[in-house]
């Protein structure tokens, strides 16, 4: 049975978080990892060496927490579309050489992503994080690699929430990002809104995560 005071978290940057979380990595190499994390470099740098990236992505991978690739992706609120694209393609292929799953941060840009991804990592899994673009939950659902991890804008969104409805639960995670609201009230919302007890949820939630991440 599951531990609710263990609740799985897809993606956060507190690095202390006492969830089972997967933990975005800013510094290469603390000097305490946590249990779980993530690394890449998020398409708002634009200051990087590529092949670093690389080799810190093979040097991470000898550890069992390393889990994803990401955050990485495309925002088309920073005007730089092209280095983006080549950081986010060379990135998509690192996830697909170690069969890593990614976490994408997409801000108006799924075709381009899901056309990327299709191309260069079609066997990875596509966790779609921070997802709150309710308009686009049919789209993002038709590729059968996409997985949607939602935060707590569920909490003060009514689109939002009408989109989970949609969300079938074998696709859905839930995470913190830079929140400051407990995972727990997220988690609490979701339940309500699929009609699903707590327990269930957080079942169905630490399956997709074993299956997705493969971590035991
Ligand atoms: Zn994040």
């Amino acid at each position: 049975m599951t531990d609710l005071e263990d609740l799985f978290d897809s993606h956060t940057h507190h690095f202390d978080s006492k969830n089972r979380a997967i933990v975005q990595l800013t510094e290469l190499f603390p000097d305490k990892l946590p249990p779980f994390f993530s690394f890449g470099v998020h398409p708002k740098e634009n200051d990087f060496d590529m092949e670093e990236i690389g080799k810190t992505c093979f040097r991470l991978n000898e550890y069992k927490g390393f889990l994803a690739i990401g955050e990485i992706g495309l925002d088309n609120r920073y005007d730089s579309a092209e280095v983006q694209e080549e950081l986010y393609v060379y990135q998509l292929k690192l996830a697909s050489e170690l069969s890593k799953p990614i976490i994408l941060h997409c801000v108006n840009s799924w075709d381009r992503c899901r056309f990327l991804h299709e191309k260069h990592a079609p066997e990875t899994t596509l966790i779609y994080h921070g997802f709150n673009k309710a308009s686009i939950v049919k789209q993002v659902l038709e590729y059968p690699r996409s997985i949607i991890s939602i935060g707590e804008s569920v909490l003060s969104n009514p689109k939002l929430r009408l989109a989970v409805e949609q969300i079938p639960l074998h696709r859905l995670l839930l995470e913190t990002d830079m929140g400051n609201h407990e995972l727990i009230d997220t988690y609490k919302s979701v339940s309500e809104i699929k009609s699903v007890s707590l327990r269930a949820l957080t079942e169905q939630l630490d399956q997709n995560a074993k299956r997705i991440f493969k971590y035991d």
